[in-house]
């Protein structure tokens, strides 16, 4: 059968997980040079025993801003066909027997939805402890909460195959479907989608995303963000947001001890090897702001570097008209 719903996670064969697109291009760009691409197969356990494969797109391309953003995303292979009991393949999305409980808005939202390539509807940002204290050697960071969290439930009926939805603790992964709504949706369709945030309740996905500029000190339960440069301290680096909050320059400092004993330093040690060829970075950052001693400036502090995400700016060479810095 060809699936309908939009496929966020698939099993990749070199690493034998099952994974979302945004942790693949973490693992990808986290291999030693030469790097090679993966082959992924699809998520359900029958259409895997039948070797259905699943193409990934535009994993094994940074992040980074662009005016025509295309999000790395899964696809299906139009050569394979999916079992009936694949978790991508829903007959009732389409029939009007599915929608006919649905009202306007419910209509109006899963419209909206489908026009992303991942659409989160629970972000989980508790760092679980297990997986902090020490995750087996080899497996993405965010693979633990992905593969218990991300799974649903046993499918017995139609409407629990309805029910399902997008969780994850997976700061960039968030970070990705943020960046595509903002990229492809109007106003109107963004203010639409909400997020749910277990211990903290349902927040507007826009409300959740607070640009440096906005921000206030204390406020603790947003994902910060804004443009700004690296200074590089050895592994660690310091960011300096572009952006002054009441006046004070802002800043996030990541040590290099912090460096060392993180998972993923590699994929953020190359995403800051391009300072030289791109105009700025986008930091996107769960922490909070915290006064200096001195008063003369802030800094963003993060509990742990998954709560922290990179995105390159536009390139240096690139056309002037796309230089008007990271969007709001
Ligand atoms: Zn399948």
């Amino acid at each position: 059968m060809k699936t309908n719903r939009t496929i966020t996670r698939a099993f990749c064969v070199e690493l034998q997980q099952e994974l979302s697109i945004v942790a693949a291009r973490r693992e990808y760009f986290s291999q030693e040079l030469p790097r090679a691409r993966f082959n992924f197969l699809c998520s359900s356990e029958p259409c895997r025993a039948l070797g259905v494969k699943i193409t990934g797109v535009r994993y094994d391309v940074k992040p980074q801003e662009h005016p025509t953003f295309v999000a790395a995303h899964y696809r299906a292979n139009p050569n394979y066909e999916h079992h009936a009991d694949c978790e991508w393949v829903d007959e009732a999305v389409e029939t009007a027997v599915g929608q006919e409980a649905e009202s306007e808005a419910e209509s109006e939202l899963r419209k909206v939805k489908r026009k992303l390539d991942d659409y989160i509807d629970v972000f989980e940002p508790t760092i679980n402890d297990r997986v902090k204290s020490g995750p087996p050697r080899g497996t993405p960071d965010d693979a633990a909460p992905e593969k218990t969290e991300d799974i649903a439930l046993p499918v017995e009926t139609m409407k629990a195959k309805q029910d399902k939805q997008n969780r994850t603790s997976n700061l960039e992964r968030l970070v990705d479907s943020f960046r595509q709504a903002q990229a492809s949706l109007t106003k109107e369709e963004l203010a639409l989608l909400t997020l749910r945030i277990p211990g903290q309740g349902e927040v507007s996905l826009r409300a959740y995303f607070r640009h440096i500029k906005f921000a206030q000190l204390n406020d603790e339960r947003r994902v910060l963000y804004g443009g700004g440069l690296v200074e590089r301290y050895g592994t660690g680096f310091k960011f300096k947001f572009f952006d002054r909050l009441q006046g004070k320059l802002v800043t996030l400092y990541v040590s290099p001890s912090q460096m060392q004993a993180y998972r993923s330093s590699r994929y953020l040690s190359e995403l800051l090897s391009h300072a030289d060829e791109v105009r700025f970075f986008t930091v996107f950052a769960l922490g909070k702001l915290v006064a200096s001693p001195s008063g003369k400036s802030v800094s963003v502090e993060i509990e742990d570097l998954r709560h922290l995400a990179i995105v390159l700016g536009p390139s240096k060479d690139a056309e002037e008209t796309s230089s008007k810095g990271p969007a709001i």
